[in-house]
């Protein structure tokens, strides 16, 4: 087992390494955050003593005690500012709280020994040896960050234990059988216990603080190894768009007969070859929305827009997708004021995402509702179908990315996976919420909701600012 000696001989260079700055940071904060608790305990102990001895010179101590806890509180609020860095402030720090634990350890000792001297040895000097146990296990598990403070303020405690146990010695020099050899005795025995438990504590915070430096180099890799991800994706994709864009351009011509009479075995080929080539092409611009948005790298110009405007919009869009299909798309636009604020094209995109999905899902002859209502000052638009419906517990899985309820093989729909997984992302950037309620076999609902743009909400000066997402 280490031992206390050579934990203070490696204790090196503090500021050499971030570790020695944290510690110094994270003993502040803490003493900080245990200042009530410390004054409630001084308190109690000087109206106790204040009632057995002489509250005079308790109270002088008592003082004496809260002088340097102001002391300790002026430092705190200078090293607030600290951010770490500067070495030689960090020393200075240091210096101030060696100076301030051997204050208020004195200062906590005499108020102690005080008590001790006012004793009768008849009576043994429980009450003092108690206060300062309490005060040495209160410096061992709060003050466990900095093993040297620790040492520093244990040792004066240490010589106040002596001190108290040594009194009635050398007062009275008892026989060894008397109690009072036996108190100096167990005083010893109480002594090694403290240094073992603060040795524990210390032990305890040192491995904390390799297991969070840990933590902190993985989550390095981790945000190392997704940017690596994110840049091989976006090339990948970049490089893959612009050749499919041209395959899929001469597979139409060919499929239009635009270059001559198609041999009548080959349309059906040259139409699937099509068809295939459009999903890839939606998943290559699926994969770099994901990318951007993750990236932070897409510009939201943000507008004023009606919320049933947007909606028919939205809908023709998708008129030709939905007849193909054989659904009915219906809408109830909002009677009152609907105005959001937002990215026009992005949210366009959101609601063919929706419409889509809830025309994909459906069964043919069935009604797709889209509404819009003003919610007391929140805009909900929703998307209603009467199709296939979500399971419970699905939500992680509907907006997770590249995951489908029905992953299976024989699933009748195609899809990337990433559609609500963006159309979360482009909603949350506008501070608005999506979110759906389903039923198995009944349908869904899926709906976002935006915070209604008034007249005072409305920023007079600028109303297109342009918004990075973060
Ligand atoms: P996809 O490209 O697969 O449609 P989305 O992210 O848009 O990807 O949707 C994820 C999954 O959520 C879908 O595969 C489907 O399982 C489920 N889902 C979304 N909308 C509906 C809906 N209206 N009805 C039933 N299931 C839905």
């Amino acid at each position: 087992m280490q031992n206390l000696s050579t934990l203070w001989a490696t204790r090196g260079d503090w500021f050499t390494s971030y570790g020695r700055e944290q510690s110094i940071k994270d003993y502040i904060l803490l003493t900080n955050q245990l200042l009530w608790k410390r004054q409630g305990s001084f308190f109690v102990s000087a109206i106790l003593a204040a009632l057995y001895f002489d509250p005079i010179s308790i109270f002088a101590c008592y003082v004496f005690v809260i002088l340097t806890e102001v002391l300790d509180e002026l430092l705190g609020s200078k090293s607030k500012t600290w951010d770490g860095r500067d070495p030689v402030v960090g020393r200075q720090i240091l210096k101030r709280i060696a100076l301030n634990t051997v204050a208020s350890g004195l200062a906590i000792s005499v108020f102690i020994i005080n008590i001790a001297v006012q004793q009768e040895a008849s009576a043994g000097h429980f009450t003092p040896l108690f206060f300062l146990f309490s005060a040495s296990v209160f410096a061992a598990m709060y003050n466990s960050q900095m093993m040297g403070i620790l040492i520093l303020r244990l040792s004066i405690y240490g010589f106040a234990f002596l001190y108290i146990s040594l009194l009635d010695v050398f007062r009275y020099r008892p026989p060894l059988s008397s109690h009072i050899w036996l108190e100096f005795f167990t005083i010893i025995f109480v002594l090694y216990f403290i240094s073992d438990i603060s040795l524990k504590f210390y032990l305890g915070y040192q491995e904390r603080r390799e297991q969070m430096n840990l933590i902190q180099e993985e989550n390095e890799h981790t945000k190392d190894a997704l940017e690596v991800k994110s840049r091989f994706l976006a090339t990948v994709s970049h490089e893959l768009r612009t050749p499919l864009t041209s395959i899929i351009g001469s597979l139409e011509l060919i499929n239009n007969d635009k270059l001559g009479l198609l041999p009548l075995g080959l349309k059906p080929l040259i139409s699937i070859a099509t068809r295939n080539g459009k999903r890839l092409a939606v998943l290559i611009e699926d994969l770099l929305d994901m990318q951007k948005l993750e990236a932070g790298e897409v510009v939201f110009h943000l507008k004023p827009i009606n919320a049933n405007d947007l909606v028919y919009e939205a809908i023709k869009a998708t008129s030709g997708y939905a007849s193909k299909l054989g659904i009915y798309v219906t809408t109830e636009p909002c009677e009152e004021a609907c105005q959001i604020t937002g990215d026009h094209n992005r949210l366009i995109q959101v609601m063919a995402n929706l419409l889509s999905n809830a025309l994909k899902f459906s069964y043919e002859g069935g009604t797709v509702k889209v509404r819009v209502e003003n919610l007391g000052g929140r805009i909900r638009i929703s998307v209603q179908d009467e199709g296939l419906g979500i399971p419970n517990g699905a939500k992680d899985c509907v907006f997770g990315k590249f995951s489908q309820v029905d992953s299976s093989d024989v699933r009748k729909a195609g899809g990337t996976g990433l559609g609500l997984n963006i159309s979360k992302q482009i909603v949350e950037r506008h501070n608005a919420t999506i979110d759906y309620v389903s039923a198995l076999g009944v349908g869904s609902t899926f709906f976002i909701e935006f915070d209604q743009l008034t007249n005072e909400s409305r920023p007079s000066a600028n109303l297109e600012p342009l918004v990075k997402s973060a």
